[in-house]
C-alpha cells in the first residue's frame, strides 16, 4: 500500500474534473485520479455544442435560457441553481475561448451558434441558436484544452488509477482509495477536500450512446458509504442513436435542418410538437418515436425511423418552415456545407453504417445517453447528504456523477457541457477554499480494507458465474423495463430480475488472478456497481406514480406537482433502498404545462 497527501484530491479527468483541477491547483495542491488517460474521459466525445445566451447570430438572453432550462426540467430543476448557470454561461464560454479553444465561427469572426432541442426564442417561440460549437467535436476541443491548461498549471495527475472507495472520519472525507492499474497495487490518497467528476452509468441499458466506462463508479462508491443517490429514476434517451448500436448521431443534425422521417414519409414531429417540430426537447422526442414504432410505422415495421440530414430534405423543410438566415434570407444548403457542419457524424455512418447521410437518410432509434440524477450537490459542488441539504465537510461532486439539479427530469441538449464548466470550476474553487482553511482529518483505522474486502470478494469467487452474462441481462431488462415508458408491472419484474442477478452476482468467477492491468477483475467490480444504479433507478422509479420528463408512465400519464414535485433521495439501507424526498427550489417560474 502507498501514502499519498494532497490539499485537493479530483476523481475524474473530463470536462468537470479538469475544469475543478484547474481551479484548485491556482491555490491548493491538487491531484486528478483516472481511471482512463485523460483525454480518453467521455466529455470528448460531446458532439453538438455548449449552451450559452451570447446572441452572436440573434437577439438571446441569459433568462431566456433559464426559463428554456426550467421547463426542459419539467419543472424539477432548482430555480436558483439553474439561474446561476445560465448566468455564468456566457463568461465561462469566454473563458474557454481565452484559452485557445477552437470554436467555428460567424463570417465576422464570432463564435458560431446553432439551435438545438428545447432553446427557444421565448417570445416568438421559435428554435434560438445558442449552441457554441466546433463542427461536431465541441468536447473534443474542451477536454483537450483543459488537459493543456492542467498540464501548464502542474496539476498532478495519477493516469489509470481507478477509485474504489471514498475515505470518510468524524463525518468528513477524509480522502480516497485507489488501484493502480499497471500493478495492482492499492494507494490511499490523503486530502482535505475530495471531488467527484467520475461521469455517468449509461451501461446499465442495452442501447447506449455511452462509453464502456460509464459504469457509475462514484455514485455506487458514495451509496456504499451511506450518502444517497438523488433523482436516480431521470435517465434521458436521447432520440438518435444509431440503430442496434447506440453510437450518438447528435441534436445538432437536426438544428443543421434534418428532419426525423416514418415509415410512410411523414415528418412525424409535426403532429406531436407543432411549433418546434424535430427540436422539441429530448423526452418529447423519445416518446413520439416510441409511439410511432409501437403503431407500425417503423421503418419496414421495424424499431427505427429515419433522420434525413439529405440537402434536398433540409432545404424542403426549410421553405415550408420558412426558416430564416440572421440576414433575413431563406435556409437553404448544400451537400458541402452539412459535411462541413457535421463531419464525425457523416463518417460515423459511412463507417459503421455504410450509409452516406448526404445522399440517404439515417436509421436511428433512441439511445440511453444522460443521467440526470447523481450525487446530490448544491449549486457550489457541495455535496449535501439529507433532505435538509446539510453539507458533508470536504467532499464535492461536479458533472455528469452529480445531481445540482439543473436538468431536473430532462436534460436540455448542450447544458451537460455547460453544467461541467460551471459547476466543475465552483467545485474547483470552493474545494480550495475549503482546503486552505482546514486541517487533514485524520484516516480511518486500515483504510483500504473496505475496497480489497471488494476485490478479494471478486477474486476469491468459487462460483461458475460470468459477469458477462450477468451484465447481458441487466441490460436486457432495463431496456424492456425501465426505458422510454415504463408500467408498475415491468418495473416490479425488473427489480425482482435485477435482485436475482445480484444474487448470483456473489458467485462470479474471476478468471485472471494476476495484478497488471488486470481489466477481467475491474469489469467485475463495475458490474456491481452497475446492478447497484439499475436497483436505486428501479426502486426509485416505480414509487414516483406520475410522469415528468424522462419518466413516463403508462399508468400513470399525467405530471402530478401535487404530489410529486419533490426530488427523491435514495439510500442503501440494510439490503434494501430507503427513499425519502426533498422540495424543488421555485423562485420565478410557477409550474405550467409544456407546450412546444
Ligand atoms: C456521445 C455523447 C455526446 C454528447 N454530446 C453532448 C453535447 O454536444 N453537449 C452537451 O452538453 N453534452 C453532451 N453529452 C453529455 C456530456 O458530454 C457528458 O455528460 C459530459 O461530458 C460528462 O462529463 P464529466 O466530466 O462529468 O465525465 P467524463 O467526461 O465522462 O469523465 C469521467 C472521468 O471520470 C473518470 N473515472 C470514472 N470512474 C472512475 C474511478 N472509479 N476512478 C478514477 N477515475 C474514474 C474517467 O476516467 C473520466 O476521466 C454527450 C454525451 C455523449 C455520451
Amino acid at each position: 500500500m502507498k501514502m499519498h497527501q494532497f490539499d485537493v484530491v479530483v476523481v475524474g479527468a473530463g470536462g468537470a474534473g479538469l475544469m475543478a483541477a484547474l481551479y484548485a491547483s491556482r491555490s491548493a495542491n491538487t491531484a486528478v485520479l483516472s481511471k482512463l488517460y485523460p483525454t480518453r474521459s467521455h466529455t470528448g466525445t460531446a458532439q453538438g455544442g455548449v449552451g450559452a445566451a451570447l446572441g452572436n447570430s440573434e437577439e438571446d438572453h441569459p433568462e431566456w435560457h433559464t426559463f428554456d432550462t426550467v421547463k426542459g426540467s419539467d419543472y424539477l430543476g432548482d430555480q436558483d441553481a439553474i439561474e446561476f448557470m445560465c448566468n455564468e454561461a456566457i463568461p465561462a464560454v469566454y473563458e474557454l475561448e481565452h484559452m485557445g479553444r477552437p470554436f467555428s465561427r460567424t463570417p465576422d469572426g464570432k463564435i458560431a451558434q446553432r439551435p438545438f432541442g428545447g432553446h427557444t426564442n421565448n417570445i416568438t417561440k421559435k428554435p434560438v441558436r445558442r449552441a457554441c460549437y466546433a463542427a461536431d467535436r465541441t468536447g473534443h476541443m474542451i477536454l483537450q484544452t483543459l488537459y493543456q491548461q492542467c498540464i501548464k498549471n502542474k496539476v498532478n495527475f495519477f493516469d489509470e488509477f481507478q477509485v474504489l472507495d471514498l475515505l470518510i472520519n468524524n463525518g468528513a472525507a477524509a480522502g480516497v482509495v485507489a488501484i493502480e492499474l499497471a500493478t495492482g497495487e492499492l494507494h490511499v490518497f490523503h486530502a482535505k477536500s475530495v471531488i467527484f467528476a467520475t461521469g455517468g452509468h449509461g451501461r446499465i441499458w442495452e442501447i447506449t450512446s455511452n462509453a464502456y466506462a460509464y459504469s457509475g463508479d462514484g455514485v455506487a462508491i458514495t451509496l456504499r458509504r451511506g450518502l444517497p443517490a438523488q433523482d436516480m429514476e431521470f435517465f434521458q434517451f436521447h432520440p438518435t442513436g444509431i440503430f442496434k448500436l447506440g453510437i450518438l448521431i447528435t441534436e445538432g443534425v437536426r438544428g443543421e435542418g434534418g428532419v426525423l422521417i416514418n415509415d410512410k414519409g411523414e415528418r412525424f414531429m409535426e403532429r406531436y410538437a407543432p411549433t418546434v417540430k424535430d427540436l422539441a426537447s429530448r423526452d418529447v422526442i423519445s416518446r413520439a418515436m416510441y409511439l410511432e414504432m409501437k403503431e407500425g410505422r417503423g421503418i419496414n415495421g421495424k424499431r427505427y425511423l429515419y433522420l434525413d440530414v439529405r440537402p434536398e430534405t433540409v432545404n424542403k423543410y426549410a421553405k415550408l418552415d420558412d426558416r430564416r438566415n440572421p440576414d433575413g434570407s431563406l435556409y437553404q444548403v448544400t451537400g458541402e456545407e452539412i459535411l462541413a457542419r457535421l463531419p464525425d457524424i457523416i463518417d460515423f455512418c459511412r463507417t459503421y453504417l455504410g450509409v452516406d447521410p448526404i445522399k440517404q437518410p439515417m436509421p436511428v432509434q433512441p439511445t440511453a445517453h444522460y443521467a440526470m440524477g447523481g450525487i446530490p450537490t448544491n449549486k457550489f459542488g457541495e455535496v449535501v447528504i439529507d433532505e435538509n441539504n446539510t453539507v458533508m465537510p470536504g467532499l464535492y461532486a461536479a458533472g455528469e456523477v452529480a445531481c445540482v439539479s439543473v436538468h431536473g427530469a430532462n436534460r436540455l441538449g448542450t447544458n451537460s457541457l455547460l453544467d461541467l464548466i460551471v459547476f466543475g470550476k465552483h467545485a474547483g474553487l470552493r474545494a480550495a477554499e475549503y482546503a486552505r482553511g482546514a486541517s487533514f482529518v485524520p484516516l480511518p483505522d486500515n483504510p483500504t480494507d473496505f475496497a480489497r474486502e471488494q476485490l478479494d470478494r471478486l477474486l476469491n469467487g468459487k462460483g461458475d458465474e460470468r459477469a458477462a452474462d450477468i451484465a447481458a441481462e441487466m441490460k436486457h431488462t432495463m431496456h424492456d423495463h425501465v426505458s422510454v415508458y415504463r408500467t408498475e408491472d415491468g418495473m416490479k419484474q425488473a427489480l425482482d430480475k435485477i435482485r436475482e442477478l445480484k444474487e448470483r452476482y456473489k458467485h462470479i468467477r474471476v478468471d485472471d488472478q494476476g495484478k497488471i492491468f488486470n481489466t477481467d477483475l475491474l469489469n467485475a467490480w463495475e458490474l456491481g456497481n452497475l446492478l447497484d444504479l439499475a436497483e436505486v433507478t428501479t426502486a426509485s422509479a416505480l414509487a414516483r406514480k406520475e410522469s415528468r420528463g424522462a419518466h413516463a408512465r403508462e399508468d400513470y400519464p399525467k405530471r402530478d406537482d401535487q404530489e410529486w414535485l419533490k426530488h427523491t433521495l435514495a439510500w442503501r439501507k440494510d439490503g434494501d433502498i430507503e427513499l425519502r424526498y426533498k422540495p424543488v427550489v421555485i423562485t420565478k417560474y410557477q409550474p405550467q404545462e409544456r407546450v412546444y
